[in-house]
């Protein structure tokens, strides 16, 4: 695996993927990495010749109380992982490589980067869909794999691709859990024993929502309330949202009869948690 520090390099050696007409697949991360970034990295393995990975904690999509500082940065560790893995090239650009004073450009999905966590955290997405699309400029790549985790992240950069005519497909992979359901994160790491424990109220109230939904209750306003119930019940928990929503333009649905996207954000602590479930109801 070789290693890559500057955008030129990294567009030197991805121009020339290219040209030997192989496929070239790339995985966006902030390091840290746990087995849901492993999972895209094996995904694009197995569906490209050439697989490209990026370590960059992103100081855009974060905001002035987020914890950019303490973000976990375990880059040599992440590196043997993926050199394990196969990985081909690991971009790792510092700051000011990725960011050089003076430069002034955003990128902005505008009504989708209010929803969601885009909502709780103003100027996250402006900050995600700039990183991605820079990353998306230096590897050029013709897949690029995104976890379901972030399912606002996946309706935002979808957009984006879209609008902006990108010609990269994006592949969304499954989120990926520890055996007693917690949603793999990287932000797990701040969280003690028992915060830990805790934190399985997220998909806990998943679950509850998705029994309903089998049970037939289809309403989406009745599930809000039985997935904010759940959360409630554990008391160390703080609510952000719990909403239900069209994973493409993340409106609101009034009923999950067409499939929805059932998310919640909570903090444990003061870690911010999320996840989700797409729920699709059995027909009549
Ligand atoms: P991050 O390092 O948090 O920016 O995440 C990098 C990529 O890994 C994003 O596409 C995430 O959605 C994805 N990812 C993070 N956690 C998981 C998980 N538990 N399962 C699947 N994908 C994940």
């Amino acid at each position: 695996m070789k290693r890559i520090a500057t955008i030129a390099e990294m567009k030197a050696a991805c121009r020339q993927v290219a040209r030997t007409g192989k496929t070239l697949g790339f995985v966006a991360t902030m390091g840290a990495l746990h087995e849901g970034h492993l999972s895209l990295v094996r995904a694009s393995e197995s569906r490209c010749d050439v697989t490209a990975v990026s370590i960059f904690v992103n100081p855009l999509q974060f905001g002035p109380a987020e914890d950019l500082d303490k973000y976990p940065r375990t880059l040599e560790r992440d590196a043997a992982l993926l050199e394990q893995l196969g990985a081909d090239f690991l971009f790792m650009p510092g700051v000011e490589e990725m960011y050089p004073q003076g430069a002034q450009t955003y990128v902005l999905v505008e009504d989708l980067s209010n929803r969601l966590d885009g909502a709780s955290r103003p100027g996250h997405f402006r900050g995600v869909a700039t990183v991605v699309t820079k990353l998306f400029e230096i590897v050029r790549p013709n897949f690029a794999f995104f976890g379901q985790k972030d399912a606002a992240q996946v309706a935002v950069l979808r957009k984006l691709v879209n609008d902006l005519d990108m010609d990269v497909e994006i592949v969304v992979c499954p989120i990926v859990r520890e055996k007693d359901g917690l949603a793999m994160s990287s932000r797990n790491a701040y969280l003690t024993s028992e915060q830990r424990q805790q934190a399985l109220v997220l998909h806990r109230s998943l679950l509850r929502v998705q029994t309903a939904v089998e049970q037939g209750e289809h309403d989406s306003a009745k599930l809000i309330e039985i997935g904010k119930q759940a959360i409630t019940e554990e008391a160390r928990a703080r609510l952000d949202y719990f909403a239900i929503v069209d994973p493409d333009t993340l409106d609101s649905v009034a009923d999950v009869s067409r499939g929805a996207l059932v998310a919640v954000a909570a903090y444990v602590g003061a870690t911010r948690l999320i996840d989700n479930i797409l729920v699709t109801a059995s027909p009549q």
